[in-house]
């Protein structure tokens, strides 16, 4: 797989119904820059509802004979998929970092995320058994069966471009499910490489779909009669919308949203490795990330020393191109997201918050690529919109707290409840934040606590609406009904 760029060869992206590329009905397009260069590299439909109603009535058809077909041979097909993956693993890191901006690094990292979720699909005819108890009363069994809820619909966020489908059509489709896809119009290309390589292993047609555009094309999906179940990632008020929208059409619904992630730091931290994993959590992916450390909330009389660090540390990170080598912080995904994000420097310097590092001396304004160096607020507190708010780039808020207690009430104010962390050397603290902080993910001197496939991801409060989360158990019950079957024989 080649996929190669430059302005006389641009990708240009189609959506896929039943087996076949196909242009839009809409006839509408928008084009898609590399961040790093402002360099166009792809068009990408900004399809209709009528494009959508195909692609759910080809998926419709496919679900008669792929619910019937046998979970092992489902399961082979990921076999398939894992490996082809494995193949393209640079080409695709390389392509990650073109249409997203995160470093090859980051990118690479995140391919891995993604195999690895196929790779807990591909345990299907484990995951998929039921249960059975013989003898419940006298002569009567009693059984559970597990059988697919029909066609899903995904709709998924730009940071995550190959790991966040990931977590949706292997597992969807394994369990017998079809599938229609709609990924962020800001990084189409590679669900496209997602899509082929998902059919070049074996895939029958009409079993995954897949439609490119905007508002439209979720409506579409949340208002279709035909669509079964929603599986949403992305920002907190489009999730709620998702959500509410879905559910007022009787479908089944998970909508991953926004985050604020609080890394609490203990004086008897290991200081060093704090600082190295703070950086990490919070100017990897350039802030991008719904588990990025966003807020650290410094506990006595840690906090001049850690602040002095982080700048330090700080300092050292090259912003540019993701491609390069010695890159460890790309650019943002638009030039609009950073005018937002300017936005929010700004107003933390307005609310009087001490700006100790300033990421706009890294703006390069005489370049194209989207770029904001690291920067660091000390003395944040909780009535300023820079603590609030999610920014989603590289920009870390330090608050200052005496005492355990005190962070974990400032953590816990906010209104996501993603991640936290904790660093610390004492058990007990742990065993405080443990149980007293109301996150879904939590860590322990580990930077960006994001479970591996086989659990679920995931959130709570407004960063999470629904039940079953994305992933492990909870992945494979969503994508399920489940039967009881109580039989007697005469
Ligand atoms: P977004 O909400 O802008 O877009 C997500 C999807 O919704 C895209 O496919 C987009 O086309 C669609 N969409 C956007 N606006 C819409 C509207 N008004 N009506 C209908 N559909 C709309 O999110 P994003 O900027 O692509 O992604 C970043 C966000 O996703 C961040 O908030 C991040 O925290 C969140 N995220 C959360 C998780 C998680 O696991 N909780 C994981 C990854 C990303």
């Amino acid at each position: 797989m080649e996929t190669t760029f430059s302005k006389s060869n641009q990708v240009v992206i189609q959506n896929f119904i039943n087996g076949e590329w196909v242009s839009s009905e809409s006839g509408q397009v928008e084009n898609v820059p590399n961040p790093a260069t402002g360099e166009i590299i792809a068009s990408v439909p900004i399809s209709s509802k009528e494009d959508v109603n195909k692609a759910v009535q080809s998926a419709r058809q496919a679900f008669k004979d792929w619910k019937k077909t046998p979970v092992p041979k489902r399961a082979r097909i990921m076999f398939k998929y894992q490996q082809l993956l494995t193949e393209n693993r640079d080409e695709l890191a390389k392509v990650l970092t073109q249409e997203n901006g995160k470093t090859k690094k980051d990118a690479t990292g995140e391919v891995q995320r993604g195999i690895e979720c196929v790779e807990f699909a591909a345990g299907a005819p484990s995951l998929m058994m039921g249960d059975v108890l013989p003898d419940i009363a006298e002569g009567i069994d009693s059984g559970m069966y597990r059988y697919p809820v029909g066609v899903v619909g995904g709709i998924t966020p730009f940071n995550f471009p190959m790991m966040v489908p990931l977590w949706m059509f292997p597992l969807a489709l394994v369990c017998g499910n079809t599938f229609v896809l709609k990924p962020s119009e800001r990084t189409p290309i590679l669900a496209k490489m997602l899509v082929e390589l998902m059919h070049e292993a074996g895939l029958p047609k009409g079993v995954l779909n897949l439609v490119n555009g905007a508002h439209d094309v979720v409506n579409g999906l949340l208002e279709h009669e035909e669509i079964d179940a929603i599986s949403f990632v992305g920002s907190q008020p489009v999730a709620e919308y998702v959500y509410k929208t879905a559910a007022n059409h009787g479908k089944r619904v998970q909508a991953l949203a926004g985050a604020k992630n609080h890394s609490l730091v203990l004086p008897d931290c290991n200081l060093d490795k704090s600082v190295e994993g703070i950086v990490n959590a919070a100017f990897g992916s350039a802030g991008e990330r719904c588990m990025a450390c966003s807020v650290v909330v410094a506990v006595g009389e840690v906090a001049d020393p850690l602040v002095a660090k982080l700048k330090e540390a700080a300092d050292q990170l090259n912003v540019g191109d993701g491609l390069a080598e010695e890159t460890n912080l790309g650019p943002l995904i638009r030039e609009s997201h950073r005018d937002r994000v300017l936005g929010y420097i700004e107003a933390g310097e307005e609310e009087n918050a001490k700006l100790v590092r300033d990421g706009r001396v890294e703006l390069r304004e005489n370049e194209s690529g989207y770029f904001l160096g690291a920067t660091i607020f000390d003395y944040v507190t909780e009535d300023m919109k820079i603590w609030k708010d999610e920014i989603f780039a590289p920009v870390l808020s330090i608050v200052r707290a005496e005492t355990l207690d005190e962070a974990i009430e400032t953590a816990n104010k906010s209104e996501f409840a993603n991640g936290a962390v904790i660093y610390t050397s004492s058990g007990k603290a742990v065993q405080q934040f443990r149980e007293e902080m109301d996150a879904g993910m939590l860590g322990v001197n580990v930077n960006v606590p994001a479970p591996m496939a086989f659990f679920p991801f995931s959130g709570n409060k407004k960063s999470f609406y629904g039940d079953l989360h994305a992933n492990g158990k909870d992945g494979l019950n969503f994508y399920t009904k489940r039967k009881m079957l109580t039989q007697r024989w005469y």
